[in-house]
């Protein structure tokens, strides 16, 4: 089982992460995050990280995060499901729809095929969407942790957002939709209320 939890900066998916994995441990799950995951894919988030005040191109940037991708795949996620386990991601291939596709205004086409590529066509059996207001994420997340791709601000945000809300008009099975802006405690409970729902289903 290969569950995805995507939202914009400050949404809070690495709490509702490690939420997940402690409360399916007996099943001995797999975390990862992207861009990383892998050594190569860590190295490649380092380069985004170097590139992100200089002049790189959104085309560009979408094959950097989708090179960290395809090794993350091959190395991590592929494996860990051929031996039965359960995989939750921090991000994977909505956050390229979003952020290069609605943000950046990349041809979706052109993302989807990518994603098509870079993973061979592994997708998320069960995505959650933790969809908050970006003012609320961007005060969440200031003070927090500097090893990060900043995003950009609030209109660039509010793109990103609304092309998640899209794509869970789009994929209605897939993708679950959270309201983040509560305590985490609540987030949580509807996380793995929507986990719980899945795995019995
Ligand atoms: O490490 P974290 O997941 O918090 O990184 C979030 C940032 O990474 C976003 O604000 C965004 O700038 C960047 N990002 C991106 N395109 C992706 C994934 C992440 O621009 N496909």
């Amino acid at each position: 089982v290969f569950i995805s939890i995507e939202g914009i900066d400050g949404s809070g998916k690495s709490s509702i992460k490690e939420g997940i994995l402690s409360f399916l441990q007996d099943y001995n799950p797999v975390g990862v995050r992207e861009p990383g995951g892998t050594f190569i894919s860590e190295k490649i988030r380092e380069l985004l990280l170097d590139f992100k005040n200089s002049s790189i191109t959104p085309r560009t940037e979408a094959f950097l995060y989708a090179s960290s991708r395809s090794q993350l795949v091959d190395e991590v996620i592929r494996p860990a499901l051929e031996a039965g386990k359960i995989v939750v991601a921090d991000r994977y291939i909505d956050s390229t729809l979003a952020y290069q596709g609605y943000g950046r205004g990349l041809d979706l086409e052109f993302l989807e095929m990518l994603n098509q590529l870079c993973t061979g066509g592994l997708k998320p059996d069960l995505t959650i969407l933790l969809d908050i207001d970006p003012e609320i994420g961007i005060k969440r997340r200031r003070g927090k942790k500097e090893d990060r791709l900043e995003g950009e601000g609030l209109p660039f945000q509010e793109k990103v957002r609304a092309g998640y809300l899209e794509l869970a008009r789009r994929e209605p099975e897939r993708i679950k939709v959270i309201d983040a802006g509560r305590s985490l405690e609540e987030v949580l409970n509807d996380a793995l209320a929507a986990v719980s729902l899945f795995l019995q289903g």
